[in-house]
């Protein structure tokens, strides 16, 4: 199996070759295909499977067909336990994402809330976000998740180990019910699938 044959874009396969990428790796085989048809996924995978690229990779695809953007609008919500999580998510998103006009951030706690909202102003088309901090800048009426397309849970046991259950909860309610749910968790047990 090779990139290639995975469905993917050239400006993607691009960004994947200058990264020295050549085989994909299991959980990416499998995922791949899965999201680019749309479906939901629920899948176990730990940290340096290249679990992010599986599910980052097709979503670009997706999200590059058909590009439509307003302002405070996210089209896709990757949640994350924490911050440090957050930025390395995001930062290989901007890696795979270097060759096409799709835009990404993260937003977390513990630093200043207004550059992140300067950013939201014009829409995002990926947010990378810890719950707290993304429940904040709803409540100050920074973004809507109105046109959401893709919501992504990562690390989603450790989500929950960290108390973030009932925040997840109020996220998800907010949601548009029409949208394409990804799980990415090490374990799956009773408290992580409810
Ligand atoms: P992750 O499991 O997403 O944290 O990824 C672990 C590491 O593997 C990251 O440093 C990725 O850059 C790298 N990686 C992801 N997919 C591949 C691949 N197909 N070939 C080589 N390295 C990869």
């Amino acid at each position: 199996m090779s990139f290639s044959n995975l469905g993917l874009c050239d400006p993607i396969l691009q960004a994947i070759d200058d990264l020295g990428y050549t085989v994909p790796t299991p959980i990416q085989t499998q995922a791949i295909p899965v999201i680019l048809s749309g479906k939901d996924l629920i899948a176990t995978a730990q940290t340096g499977t290249g679990k992010t690229a599986a599910f980052v990779l097709p979503i670009l695809e997706n999200l590059n067909k058909d590009r439509k953007l307003r302002g405070k609008r996210i089209r896709t919500l990757v949640l994350t336990p924490t911050r440090e999580l957050a930025v390395q998510v995001a930062a290989n998103i901007a890696e795979y994402s270097k060759h096409l006009n799709l835009s990404s951030m993260a937003v977390y706690g513990g630093i200043d809330t207004e550059p992140q909202k300067q950013r939201l102003i014009e829409g995002i088309d990926i947010l990378v976000a810890t719950p707290g901090r993304l429940l904040d800048l709803a409540h100050q009426r920074a973004l809507y998740f109105d046109e959401l397309e893709i919501l992504v849970l990562d690390e989603a046991d450790r989500m929950v180990d960290m108390g973030f259950g009932a925040e997840i909860n109020k996220i998800i309610e907010r949601l548009p019910e029409a949208r394409q749910n990804l799980m990415f968790s090490a374990t799956l047990s009773d408290d992580v699938l409810t």
